[in-house]
């Protein structure tokens, strides 16, 4: 019923069965007052090499501090913005966002450092979608090799030119990633025909791999089966050692998580960075 979904809102009824709670549609208009007055900002997370704990690159996420209600999770905006389709020009400020700090880290000298944008389906769907990139790309002057694109399956399910998308993207010099990796279905038979260049395995599977004979020969198998296709492979979710411990001995060395850092401002990402900095 309605109530069930409404999460304890008040609910508006509108033309024929669709609903909306009231918290919702407050949601959708700050969301969009928001977008206008820069209320977003970006965390980033370090990615590191498991065997040397050294950094290898950063994934940036977004942050939305509403005025009245604090910090809101990207889990419960995120999905409002991609059916409003606001995420089109809030991931476009996102993307922007994430090349200058790839390039001011990289003129400060931490030059060894990718930034992974995480992006939608709806975005990829925009006409013009490779256009905007590139000119993204120009006005921050990023160099393309300091950026990566984390997509999910959802991309590969929905979407009819995503082949010719993700080709073009790569083309630009950009590293494409499949996030959430494993939680889709079929997800093996994309990879035959999709073009990516690193699996991202979902925390999901990360997170009992210390406890779960399953989890354990689910991430096995990922891992395998992208060392021997030539893809890299990173897990995420990282929480504890023993995770850690597990993965390396299957072969996997990067990986991301709060074991090693939480999303965090860029200052203090720097201060990791720091010690892994590539001296030239
Ligand atoms: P994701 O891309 O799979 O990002 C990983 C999420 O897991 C992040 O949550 C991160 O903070 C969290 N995480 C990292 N390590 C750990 C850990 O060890 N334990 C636990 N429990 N969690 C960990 P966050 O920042 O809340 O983002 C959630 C999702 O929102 C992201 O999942 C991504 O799908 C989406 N998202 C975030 N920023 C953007 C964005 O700029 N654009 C788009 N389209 N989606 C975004
Ligand atoms: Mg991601
Ligand atoms: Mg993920
Ligand atoms: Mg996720």
């Amino acid at each position: 019923s309605a109530k069930e979904k409404g999460g304890g809102g008040i609910e508006i009824y509108q033309h024929g069965a669709a609903t909306k709670t009231l918290e919702r549609i407050l949601l959708e208009n700050d969301l969009r007052k928001s977008i206008q007055l820069n209320h977003f900002s970006l965390d980033y997370q370090p990615k590191v090499n498991l065997l040397s704990g050294e950094v290898t690159g950063l994934e940036a996420l977004v942050r939305w501090d509403h005025p009245e209600l604090g910090r809101i999770s990207p889990d419960k905006f995120i999905p409002i913005a991609e059916e409003t389709k606001l995420i089109v020009p809030l991931g476009n400020w996102v993307l922007r966002e994430a090349c200058k700090q790839a390039m001011k880290w990289y003129n400060k000298g931490f030059t060894g450092f990718r930034v992974a944008v995480n992006m939608s389906t709806i975005q990829l769907e925009e006409p013009f979608f490779i256009e905007k990139i590139q000119s993204i790309l120009i006005e921050t002057n990023v160099l393309p090799e300091l950026l990566e694109i984390e997509l999910t399956e959802s991309v590969l399910a929905n979407m009819n030119q995503v082949h010719t998308i993700i080709e073009e993207i790569r083309r630009q010099g950009i590293i494409v990633s499949l996030d959430d990796f494993g939680t889709g279905y079929s997800t093996f038979s994309y990879l035959k025909d999709f073009p990516v260049d690193t699996l991202k395995i979902d925390m999901t599977f990360i997170q009992d791999l210390h406890e779960k004979e399953e989890s354990r020969a689910i991430v096995k198998t990922i891992i395998s089966l992208a060392n021997t296709i030539g893809l890299n492979v990173i897990a995420e979710g990282i929480e504890l050692k023993e995770q850690a411990e597990i993965l390396l001995d299957y072969g996997c060395q990067e990986g991301q998580g709060y074991y090693y850092s939480r999303p965090t401002t860029p200052e203090v990402c720097e201060a990791f960075m720091e010690k892994s900095r590539i001296i030239e």
